[in-house]
Protein backbone atom coordinates (compact mmCIF):
# COMPACT_ATOMS: atom_id res chain seq x y z
CA UNK A 1 0.00 0.00 0.00
CA UNK A 2 1.26 3.45 -0.91
CA UNK A 3 2.91 5.70 2.15
CA UNK A 4 -0.12 8.35 1.98
CA UNK A 5 0.00 12.25 2.72
CA UNK A 6 -3.07 13.82 3.89
CA UNK A 7 -4.53 17.10 3.71
CA UNK A 8 -6.09 18.02 6.94
CA UNK A 9 -8.25 20.98 7.29
CA UNK A 10 -7.84 23.31 10.52
CA UNK A 11 -11.25 22.71 11.71
CA UNK A 12 -11.74 19.44 13.87
CA UNK A 13 -14.76 18.91 12.36
CA UNK A 14 -13.19 19.44 8.84
CA UNK A 15 -10.60 16.90 9.41
CA UNK A 16 -12.91 13.64 8.67
CA UNK A 17 -14.20 15.02 5.68
CA UNK A 18 -10.98 16.41 3.75
CA UNK A 19 -8.27 13.80 3.99
CA UNK A 20 -7.51 13.02 0.75
CA UNK A 21 -3.70 11.53 -0.18
CA UNK A 22 -0.90 11.30 -2.81
CA UNK A 23 1.74 8.63 -3.62
CA UNK A 24 4.90 9.23 -2.57
CA UNK A 25 7.42 6.52 -3.88
CA UNK A 26 9.33 9.03 -5.32
CA UNK A 27 10.34 11.36 -2.69
CA UNK A 28 13.65 10.94 -1.16
CA UNK A 29 14.48 8.80 1.89
CA UNK A 30 14.69 11.75 3.98
CA UNK A 31 11.78 13.54 2.53
CA UNK A 32 10.28 10.29 3.37
CA UNK A 33 11.39 9.87 6.22
CA UNK A 34 10.63 13.41 7.18
CA UNK A 35 6.78 13.41 6.16
CA UNK A 36 6.25 9.94 7.70
CA UNK A 37 6.75 11.44 11.13
CA UNK A 38 4.60 14.38 10.69
CA UNK A 39 2.20 11.88 9.20
CA UNK A 40 2.30 9.69 11.98
CA UNK A 41 1.91 13.36 14.15
CA UNK A 42 -0.91 14.45 12.54
CA UNK A 43 -2.26 10.92 12.74
CA UNK A 44 -2.13 11.05 16.38
CA UNK A 45 -3.15 14.54 17.14
CA UNK A 46 -6.19 13.51 14.52
CA UNK A 47 -7.09 10.36 16.75
CA UNK A 48 -6.27 12.78 20.13
CA UNK A 49 -9.19 15.40 18.59
CA UNK A 50 -11.65 12.29 17.50
CA UNK A 51 -11.48 11.03 21.20
CA UNK A 52 -11.54 14.06 22.92
CA UNK A 53 -14.39 15.55 20.47
CA UNK A 54 -16.07 11.85 20.24
CA UNK A 55 -17.83 12.85 16.90
CA UNK A 56 -21.29 11.44 16.64
CA UNK A 57 -24.26 10.55 13.99
CA UNK A 58 -27.18 10.48 15.97
CA UNK A 59 -30.78 9.17 14.49
CA UNK A 60 -33.56 10.79 16.18
CA UNK A 61 -37.23 9.08 15.54
CA UNK A 62 -40.44 11.27 15.09
CA UNK A 63 -42.11 13.73 13.41
CA UNK A 64 -43.46 15.81 15.59
CA UNK A 65 -42.41 19.87 17.30
CA UNK A 66 -40.56 17.72 20.21
CA UNK A 67 -38.30 16.26 17.68
CA UNK A 68 -37.79 19.86 16.22
CA UNK A 69 -36.80 20.99 19.24
CA UNK A 70 -34.96 17.75 20.50
CA UNK A 71 -33.25 18.24 16.86
CA UNK A 72 -32.36 21.51 17.73
CA UNK A 73 -30.39 21.18 20.90
CA UNK A 74 -28.86 17.92 19.76
CA UNK A 75 -27.62 20.20 16.90
CA UNK A 76 -26.46 22.61 19.12
CA UNK A 77 -23.84 20.20 20.49
CA UNK A 78 -19.72 20.07 19.16
CA UNK A 79 -19.87 16.29 19.05
CA UNK A 80 -22.73 16.04 16.51
CA UNK A 81 -21.38 15.10 13.37
CA UNK A 82 -24.47 14.31 11.69
CA UNK A 83 -27.99 14.08 12.46
CA UNK A 84 -30.84 12.86 10.72
CA UNK A 85 -34.41 12.94 11.34
CA UNK A 86 -36.80 9.84 10.51
CA UNK A 87 -39.10 10.71 9.21
CA UNK A 88 -38.67 14.86 10.22
CA UNK A 89 -41.15 17.86 8.66
CA UNK A 90 -40.46 20.56 7.16
CA UNK A 91 -38.86 22.54 10.34
CA UNK A 92 -35.96 19.35 11.39
CA UNK A 93 -34.96 19.84 7.52
CA UNK A 94 -33.43 23.05 8.94
CA UNK A 95 -31.39 21.28 11.08
CA UNK A 96 -31.01 17.52 10.21
CA UNK A 97 -31.12 16.04 7.33
CA UNK A 98 -34.95 14.48 7.46
CA UNK A 99 -34.97 10.52 6.12
CA UNK A 100 -38.15 8.91 4.71
CA UNK A 101 -38.54 6.28 7.03
CA UNK A 102 -41.81 6.36 9.22
CA UNK A 103 -41.35 5.53 13.48
CA UNK A 104 -42.70 1.88 13.12
CA UNK A 105 -40.28 0.68 10.62
CA UNK A 106 -38.14 -0.76 12.55
CA UNK A 107 -36.45 -3.42 9.93
CA UNK A 108 -35.83 -0.27 7.47
CA UNK A 109 -34.27 2.37 10.86
CA UNK A 110 -32.19 -0.68 11.60
CA UNK A 111 -30.39 -0.79 8.36
CA UNK A 112 -29.94 3.07 7.71
CA UNK A 113 -28.33 3.31 11.12
CA UNK A 114 -26.00 0.04 10.02
CA UNK A 115 -25.63 2.12 6.68
CA UNK A 116 -25.17 5.67 7.59
CA UNK A 117 -23.01 4.52 10.83
CA UNK A 118 -25.31 5.71 13.86
CA UNK A 119 -23.92 6.42 16.82
CA UNK A 120 -27.14 7.37 18.71
CA UNK A 121 -30.85 6.20 18.39
CA UNK A 122 -32.70 9.09 19.98
CA UNK A 123 -36.66 7.46 20.61
CA UNK A 124 -38.95 10.65 20.32
CA UNK A 125 -42.54 9.43 20.36
CA UNK A 126 -44.44 6.49 22.54
CA UNK A 127 -45.47 4.41 19.68
CA UNK A 128 -42.29 2.77 18.79
CA UNK A 129 -41.40 2.61 21.81
CA UNK A 130 -44.52 0.54 23.31
CA UNK A 131 -44.12 -1.42 19.99
CA UNK A 132 -40.71 -2.52 21.02
CA UNK A 133 -38.11 -0.98 18.91
CA UNK A 134 -35.68 -1.20 21.84
CA UNK A 135 -36.33 -5.01 22.04
CA UNK A 136 -36.11 -5.05 18.23
CA UNK A 137 -32.81 -3.48 18.31
CA UNK A 138 -31.83 -5.52 20.98
CA UNK A 139 -32.31 -8.66 19.22
CA UNK A 140 -30.15 -7.98 16.13
CA UNK A 141 -26.24 -9.05 16.14
CA UNK A 142 -25.76 -5.96 14.34
CA UNK A 143 -27.34 -3.26 16.24
CA UNK A 144 -27.26 -4.87 19.93
CA UNK A 145 -24.68 -1.91 20.39
CA UNK A 146 -25.97 0.76 19.11
CA UNK A 147 -27.30 3.13 22.21
CA UNK A 148 -30.41 3.93 21.89
CA UNK A 149 -32.13 6.83 24.15
CA UNK A 150 -35.86 5.19 24.75
CA UNK A 151 -36.97 2.20 27.24
CA UNK A 152 -37.56 -1.21 25.96
CA UNK A 153 -41.47 -2.60 25.81
CA UNK A 154 -41.15 -3.49 29.37
CA UNK A 155 -40.75 -0.50 30.54
CA UNK A 156 -42.87 1.52 28.35
CA UNK A 157 -45.74 -0.16 29.72
CA UNK A 158 -45.83 2.75 32.32
CA UNK A 159 -46.62 4.60 28.91
CA UNK A 160 -48.66 2.45 27.48
CA UNK A 161 -51.16 0.72 30.09
CA UNK A 162 -52.43 2.74 32.69
CA UNK A 163 -53.52 0.03 34.69
CA UNK A 164 -49.98 -0.94 34.21
CA UNK A 165 -48.39 2.43 35.59
CA UNK A 166 -51.37 2.64 38.70
CA UNK A 167 -49.94 -1.23 39.52
CA UNK A 168 -46.61 -0.20 39.85
CA UNK A 169 -47.41 3.48 41.59
CA UNK A 170 -49.23 1.43 44.01
CA UNK A 171 -46.30 -1.86 44.50
CA UNK A 172 -44.12 1.20 45.19
CA UNK A 173 -45.72 3.42 47.69
CA UNK A 174 -45.77 6.15 45.11
CA UNK A 175 -48.69 9.00 45.52
CA UNK A 176 -51.27 8.94 42.98
CA UNK A 177 -55.09 8.85 42.48
CA UNK A 178 -57.01 5.73 43.57
CA UNK A 179 -58.30 4.08 41.01
CA UNK A 180 -60.31 0.58 40.10
CA UNK A 181 -59.79 -1.59 36.87
CA UNK A 182 -62.75 -2.81 34.82
CA UNK A 183 -62.23 -5.44 32.08
CA UNK A 184 -64.45 -5.64 29.03
CA UNK A 185 -66.73 -8.48 30.21
CA UNK A 186 -67.25 -6.47 33.80
CA UNK A 187 -69.70 -3.26 32.29
CA UNK A 188 -72.47 -4.09 33.98
CA UNK A 189 -70.31 -3.82 37.42
CA UNK A 190 -68.47 -0.60 36.06
CA UNK A 191 -71.56 0.85 35.52
CA UNK A 192 -72.60 0.41 39.13
CA UNK A 193 -69.35 1.40 40.34
CA UNK A 194 -69.79 4.60 38.70
CA UNK A 195 -72.72 5.10 41.66
CA UNK A 196 -70.33 5.03 44.46
CA UNK A 197 -68.15 7.63 43.08
CA UNK A 198 -68.27 11.09 44.07
CA UNK A 199 -68.52 13.30 40.57
CA UNK A 200 -66.34 14.79 38.97
CA UNK A 201 -65.48 10.76 37.45
CA UNK A 202 -62.84 10.42 35.56
CA UNK A 203 -62.39 7.23 32.92
CA UNK A 204 -59.47 6.18 31.32
CA UNK A 205 -58.74 3.60 28.78
CA UNK A 206 -55.91 1.75 29.52
CA UNK A 207 -54.18 1.92 26.22
CA UNK A 208 -52.91 4.37 23.73
CA UNK A 209 -55.46 6.70 22.43
CA UNK A 210 -53.59 9.82 21.56
CA UNK A 211 -54.62 12.02 23.91
CA UNK A 212 -57.70 11.43 24.02
CA UNK A 213 -58.67 8.07 25.92
CA UNK A 214 -59.51 10.11 29.18
CA UNK A 215 -63.02 11.17 29.63
CA UNK A 216 -64.29 13.63 32.83
CA UNK A 217 -67.85 14.69 33.27
CA UNK A 218 -69.69 15.24 36.15
CA UNK A 219 -72.72 14.11 34.43
CA UNK A 220 -73.06 10.56 35.85
CA UNK A 221 -75.74 9.30 33.00
CA UNK A 222 -72.93 10.56 30.39
CA UNK A 223 -70.22 8.51 32.21
CA UNK A 224 -72.08 5.57 32.44
CA UNK A 225 -73.26 5.56 28.61
CA UNK A 226 -69.37 6.29 27.62
CA UNK A 227 -68.00 3.63 29.74
CA UNK A 228 -69.89 1.22 28.18
CA UNK A 229 -68.93 2.58 24.72
CA UNK A 230 -65.38 2.07 26.28
CA UNK A 231 -65.91 -1.40 27.39
CA UNK A 232 -68.27 -2.98 25.66
CA UNK A 233 -68.09 -1.31 22.12
CA UNK A 234 -64.84 -0.22 22.08
CA UNK A 235 -64.78 3.10 21.58
CA UNK A 236 -61.52 3.20 21.62
CA UNK A 237 -60.65 -0.22 19.97
CA UNK A 238 -58.04 -2.29 22.07
CA UNK A 239 -57.08 0.26 23.81
CA UNK A 240 -60.43 0.65 25.84
CA UNK A 241 -60.64 -3.18 26.41
CA UNK A 242 -59.98 -2.37 29.98
CA UNK A 243 -60.90 1.00 31.83
CA UNK A 244 -59.82 2.57 34.85
CA UNK A 245 -62.14 4.81 37.06
CA UNK A 246 -60.21 7.53 38.97
CA UNK A 247 -60.62 9.47 41.87
CA UNK A 248 -61.03 12.76 40.70
CA UNK A 249 -58.09 14.90 41.58
CA UNK A 250 -59.00 18.67 42.13
CA UNK A 251 -54.77 21.03 41.58
CA UNK A 252 -53.06 22.75 39.36
CA UNK A 253 -50.69 20.10 36.99
CA UNK A 254 -46.84 20.56 36.66
CA UNK A 255 -45.00 17.64 34.04
CA UNK A 256 -41.78 17.15 35.62
CA UNK A 257 -39.33 14.93 33.30
CA UNK A 258 -36.53 13.09 34.17
CA UNK A 259 -33.73 11.48 32.29
CA UNK A 260 -32.77 8.08 33.41
CA UNK A 261 -30.11 5.39 32.83
CA UNK A 262 -32.03 3.06 35.39
CA UNK A 263 -29.67 3.88 37.89
CA UNK A 264 -29.06 7.75 38.23
CA UNK A 265 -30.90 10.17 36.54
CA UNK A 266 -31.08 14.27 35.86
CA UNK A 267 -34.22 16.80 36.64
CA UNK A 268 -35.02 18.61 33.18
CA UNK A 269 -36.70 21.86 33.82
CA UNK A 270 -39.69 21.17 35.10
CA UNK A 271 -43.09 22.68 32.23
CA UNK A 272 -46.86 23.48 32.65
CA UNK A 273 -49.15 22.39 29.32
CA UNK A 274 -52.24 23.79 28.25
CA UNK A 275 -54.49 20.27 27.32
CA UNK A 276 -57.78 22.43 26.56
CA UNK A 277 -58.31 23.68 22.74
CA UNK A 278 -60.07 26.85 24.41
CA UNK A 279 -58.88 29.72 26.39
CA UNK A 280 -59.74 29.74 30.06
CA UNK A 281 -59.07 25.45 29.66
CA UNK A 282 -62.48 25.01 27.95
CA UNK A 283 -63.55 22.63 25.08
CA UNK A 284 -61.74 19.09 24.60
CA UNK A 285 -58.38 18.09 25.22
CA UNK A 286 -55.68 17.75 22.65
CA UNK A 287 -51.77 17.04 22.70
CA UNK A 288 -51.30 20.51 24.04
CA UNK A 289 -51.89 24.04 23.11
CA UNK A 290 -49.18 25.46 24.72
CA UNK A 291 -46.44 25.06 27.41
CA UNK A 292 -44.09 27.06 30.08
CA UNK A 293 -41.14 27.13 31.91
CA UNK A 294 -40.46 27.31 34.91
CA UNK A 295 -43.42 26.97 37.23
CA UNK A 296 -43.88 29.39 39.84
CA UNK A 297 -45.52 26.46 42.26
CA UNK A 298 -42.40 24.40 41.16
CA UNK A 299 -40.10 25.73 44.14
CA UNK A 300 -37.34 23.79 45.79
CA UNK A 301 -40.02 22.63 48.31
CA UNK A 302 -42.19 21.25 45.90
CA UNK A 303 -39.33 19.72 43.51
CA UNK A 304 -37.59 18.05 46.76
CA UNK A 305 -41.32 16.40 47.21
CA UNK A 306 -41.42 15.67 43.90
CA UNK A 307 -37.64 13.78 43.57
CA UNK A 308 -38.52 11.87 47.37
CA UNK A 309 -41.95 11.06 46.47
CA UNK A 310 -41.81 10.49 43.29
CA UNK A 311 -38.50 10.65 41.29
CA UNK A 312 -36.32 8.20 43.57
CA UNK A 313 -39.46 5.87 44.40
CA UNK A 314 -39.92 5.35 40.69
CA UNK A 315 -36.36 4.80 39.39
CA UNK A 316 -35.92 2.44 42.67
CA UNK A 317 -38.77 0.56 41.45
CA UNK A 318 -37.68 0.22 37.85
CA UNK A 319 -34.78 -1.27 39.16
CA UNK A 320 -36.13 -3.80 41.80
CA UNK A 321 -38.29 -5.02 39.63
CA UNK A 322 -35.65 -5.36 36.70
CA UNK A 323 -37.07 -3.48 34.01
CA UNK A 324 -34.44 -1.46 32.40
CA UNK A 325 -34.65 2.14 31.40
CA UNK A 326 -32.79 4.26 30.01
CA UNK A 327 -34.24 7.22 28.62
CA UNK A 328 -37.21 9.72 29.54
CA UNK A 329 -40.29 9.24 32.80
CA UNK A 330 -41.70 12.02 32.19
CA UNK A 331 -44.46 12.37 35.61
CA UNK A 332 -47.78 13.77 35.09
CA UNK A 333 -48.88 14.94 38.43
CA UNK A 334 -51.47 16.83 40.21
CA UNK A 335 -50.28 19.62 42.92
CA UNK A 336 -52.99 19.26 45.64
CA UNK A 337 -52.34 21.21 48.37
CA UNK A 338 -48.85 21.32 48.01
CA UNK A 339 -48.60 17.53 47.26
CA UNK A 340 -47.70 16.27 44.48
CA UNK A 341 -49.72 13.19 43.08
CA UNK A 342 -49.15 11.43 39.72
CA UNK A 343 -51.40 11.64 36.82
CA UNK A 344 -49.62 9.40 34.28
CA UNK A 345 -46.02 8.35 33.57
CA UNK A 346 -45.52 8.93 29.87
CA UNK A 347 -41.81 7.24 28.38
CA UNK A 348 -41.09 9.88 26.32
CA UNK A 349 -40.71 14.01 26.51
CA UNK A 350 -44.04 16.22 25.70
CA UNK A 351 -44.78 17.93 23.21
CA UNK A 352 -45.40 20.99 23.13
CA UNK A 353 -43.36 20.92 26.53
CA UNK A 354 -40.06 19.44 25.00
CA UNK A 355 -40.14 23.17 23.07
CA UNK A 356 -40.15 25.18 26.34
CA UNK A 357 -37.62 22.70 28.11
CA UNK A 358 -34.96 22.29 25.48
CA UNK A 359 -34.88 26.07 25.21
CA UNK A 360 -33.71 26.53 29.09
CA UNK A 361 -31.17 23.40 29.16
CA UNK A 362 -27.38 25.26 28.63
CA UNK A 363 -25.70 22.06 28.83
CA UNK A 364 -24.60 19.99 25.57
CA UNK A 365 -27.74 17.75 25.97
CA UNK A 366 -26.21 15.23 23.31
CA UNK A 367 -23.77 14.13 26.10
CA UNK A 368 -26.39 13.84 28.70
CA UNK A 369 -28.66 11.58 26.16
CA UNK A 370 -25.52 9.73 25.04
CA UNK A 371 -24.19 9.06 28.88
CA UNK A 372 -27.79 7.77 29.80
CA UNK A 373 -28.34 5.32 26.63
CA UNK A 374 -24.62 3.92 27.59
CA UNK A 375 -25.37 4.17 31.15
CA UNK A 376 -22.68 6.66 32.29
CA UNK A 377 -25.16 8.73 33.96
CA UNK A 378 -23.54 9.25 37.15
CA UNK A 379 -21.58 12.50 37.54
CA UNK A 380 -23.70 14.16 35.21
CA UNK A 381 -25.39 17.50 36.15
CA UNK A 382 -27.85 19.91 34.06
CA UNK A 383 -27.02 23.06 33.66
CA UNK A 384 -30.49 25.18 33.53
CA UNK A 385 -31.17 29.11 32.14
CA UNK A 386 -32.96 30.71 35.04
CA UNK A 387 -35.20 32.71 31.95
CA UNK A 388 -38.96 31.88 31.58
CA UNK A 389 -39.62 30.56 27.93
CA UNK A 390 -43.26 29.56 26.93
CA UNK A 391 -44.69 28.24 23.93
CA UNK A 392 -47.64 29.05 21.99
CA UNK A 393 -49.34 26.41 19.59
CA UNK A 394 -50.59 27.24 16.51
CA UNK A 395 -52.90 24.92 14.93
CA UNK A 396 -55.65 23.84 12.31
CA UNK A 397 -59.01 25.20 12.39
CA UNK A 398 -61.07 22.60 13.77
CA UNK A 399 -58.45 20.91 15.40
CA UNK A 400 -58.91 18.69 17.20
CA UNK A 401 -61.95 17.30 15.17
CA UNK A 402 -61.51 17.44 11.43
CA UNK A 403 -59.38 20.13 9.97
CA UNK A 404 -57.78 20.40 6.93
CA UNK A 405 -54.48 19.83 5.58
CA UNK A 406 -52.25 21.73 2.47
CA UNK A 407 -52.50 25.12 3.67
CA UNK A 408 -49.66 27.36 2.89
CA UNK A 409 -47.81 28.99 5.30
CA UNK A 410 -46.60 32.70 5.26
CA UNK A 411 -44.47 34.71 7.64
CA UNK A 412 -42.18 32.30 8.34
CA UNK A 413 -39.53 34.32 6.99
CA UNK A 414 -40.37 37.25 9.19
CA UNK A 415 -37.25 38.25 11.88
CA UNK A 416 -39.01 38.00 14.86
CA UNK A 417 -37.12 37.19 18.70
CA UNK A 418 -38.93 33.80 18.88
CA UNK A 419 -38.20 30.65 17.58
CA UNK A 420 -40.74 28.92 15.46
CA UNK A 421 -40.66 24.73 16.13
CA UNK A 422 -42.33 22.59 13.46
CA UNK A 423 -44.64 20.49 14.59
CA UNK A 424 -47.13 19.45 11.33
CA UNK A 425 -45.03 20.98 8.11
CA UNK A 426 -43.76 19.58 5.46
CA UNK A 427 -42.45 21.22 2.07
CA UNK A 428 -44.64 20.69 -1.07
CA UNK A 429 -43.54 22.52 -4.33
CA UNK A 430 -40.86 24.78 -2.29
CA UNK A 431 -43.50 26.04 0.16
CA UNK A 432 -44.06 25.25 4.11
CA UNK A 433 -47.56 23.96 4.17
CA UNK A 434 -49.89 22.26 6.76
CA UNK A 435 -49.44 18.85 7.20
CA UNK A 436 -51.25 18.10 10.74
CA UNK A 437 -53.59 19.48 13.43
CA UNK A 438 -51.26 20.79 15.97
CA UNK A 439 -48.73 22.79 13.43
CA UNK A 440 -46.23 25.47 15.00
CA UNK A 441 -44.73 26.02 18.41
CA UNK A 442 -43.25 29.65 19.17
CA UNK A 443 -41.24 29.66 21.93
CA UNK A 444 -40.25 33.14 22.91
CA UNK A 445 -37.70 33.15 26.17
CA UNK A 446 -36.75 36.34 28.28
CA UNK A 447 -36.16 37.20 31.72
CA UNK A 448 -39.95 37.65 32.98
CA UNK A 449 -42.85 35.16 31.60
CA UNK A 450 -44.63 38.95 30.69
CA UNK A 451 -41.64 39.71 28.17
CA UNK A 452 -41.45 35.87 27.32
CA UNK A 453 -45.03 35.87 26.34
CA UNK A 454 -44.71 39.06 24.21
CA UNK A 455 -42.55 37.97 22.12
CA UNK A 456 -44.06 34.24 21.45
CA UNK A 457 -47.16 36.49 20.63
CA UNK A 458 -45.84 38.80 18.60
CA UNK A 459 -43.98 36.34 16.15
CA UNK A 460 -47.10 34.32 16.69
CA UNK A 461 -49.33 37.32 14.57
CA UNK A 462 -46.66 37.30 12.16
CA UNK A 463 -47.33 34.07 10.84
CA UNK A 464 -50.39 32.73 8.83
CA UNK A 465 -52.68 30.56 6.87
CA UNK A 466 -56.12 30.06 5.94
CA UNK A 467 -58.33 28.74 9.27
CA UNK A 468 -55.08 29.29 11.84
CA UNK A 469 -56.07 28.95 15.15
CA UNK A 470 -54.20 29.32 18.70
CA UNK A 471 -54.72 30.09 22.09
CA UNK A 472 -54.78 33.80 23.47
CA UNK A 473 -54.05 33.11 27.13
CA UNK A 474 -51.01 30.91 27.47
CA UNK A 475 -48.88 31.42 30.49
CA UNK A 476 -51.79 33.88 31.91
CA UNK A 477 -52.60 31.68 34.82
CA UNK A 478 -49.55 31.29 35.79
CA UNK A 479 -49.08 35.25 35.70
CA UNK A 480 -51.72 35.62 38.20
CA UNK A 481 -50.13 32.57 40.75
CA UNK A 482 -46.96 35.00 40.26
CA UNK A 483 -49.36 38.27 41.05
CA UNK A 484 -50.64 36.70 43.75
CA UNK A 485 -47.50 35.82 45.32
CA UNK A 486 -45.83 39.21 45.28
P1 LIG B 1 -51.64 12.46 27.14
O1 LIG B 1 -51.33 11.26 26.34
O2 LIG B 1 -52.22 13.56 26.32
O3 LIG B 1 -50.53 12.90 28.02
P2 LIG B 1 -53.39 10.74 28.43
O4 LIG B 1 -54.44 10.43 27.47
O5 LIG B 1 -52.31 9.76 28.59
O6 LIG B 1 -52.80 12.13 28.13
P3 LIG B 1 -53.76 11.55 31.19
O7 LIG B 1 -52.56 12.41 31.11
O8 LIG B 1 -53.80 10.51 32.21
O9 LIG B 1 -54.13 10.92 29.81
O10 LIG B 1 -54.98 12.54 31.38
C1 LIG B 1 -55.23 13.59 30.46
C2 LIG B 1 -55.60 14.82 31.25
O11 LIG B 1 -56.80 14.56 32.02
C3 LIG B 1 -54.57 15.21 32.28
O12 LIG B 1 -53.58 16.02 31.72
C4 LIG B 1 -55.43 15.93 33.31
O13 LIG B 1 -55.69 17.26 32.88
C5 LIG B 1 -56.71 15.19 33.28
N1 LIG B 1 -56.75 14.15 34.34
C6 LIG B 1 -56.34 12.87 34.23
N2 LIG B 1 -56.52 12.21 35.37
C7 LIG B 1 -57.06 13.07 36.24
C8 LIG B 1 -57.50 12.98 37.60
N3 LIG B 1 -57.43 11.84 38.27
N4 LIG B 1 -58.00 14.08 38.17
C9 LIG B 1 -58.10 15.24 37.51
N5 LIG B 1 -57.74 15.38 36.22
C10 LIG B 1 -57.22 14.33 35.59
Amino acid sequence: MPLRVGLFATSPRGVRRTTAGFPLQSLTLPLTLLLTSHYIKINITISIIFEVYNFMNVLLIGNGGREHALAWKIKQSAKCEKLYVAPGNAGTSLVAENVSIGVEEFEKLGIFCIESKIDLVVVGPEVPLVKGIRDFFESKESLKNIPMVGPGKAGAQLEGSKDFSKQFMLRNNIPTAKAKTFYSHQANEAVQYLDTCQPPLVLKADGLAAGKGVIITSDVDEAKATLREMLEHKKFGDASAKVLVEEFLNGIELSVFVLTDGEDYIILPEAKDYKRIGDGDTGPNTGGMGSVSPVIFADKDFMQKVEDKIIKPTIAGLKKEQISFKGFVFIGLMNVKGEPLVIEYNTRMGDPETQSVMSRIKSDFLELLLAAAKGELKGHKIEIDPNYAITVVMAAGGYPDNYEKGKIISGLDERTEAYVFHSGTKIKDGRVVTEGGRVLGITGKAKTLAEAREKAYSAVESVNWEGVYFRKDIGNDVLTLMDNKV
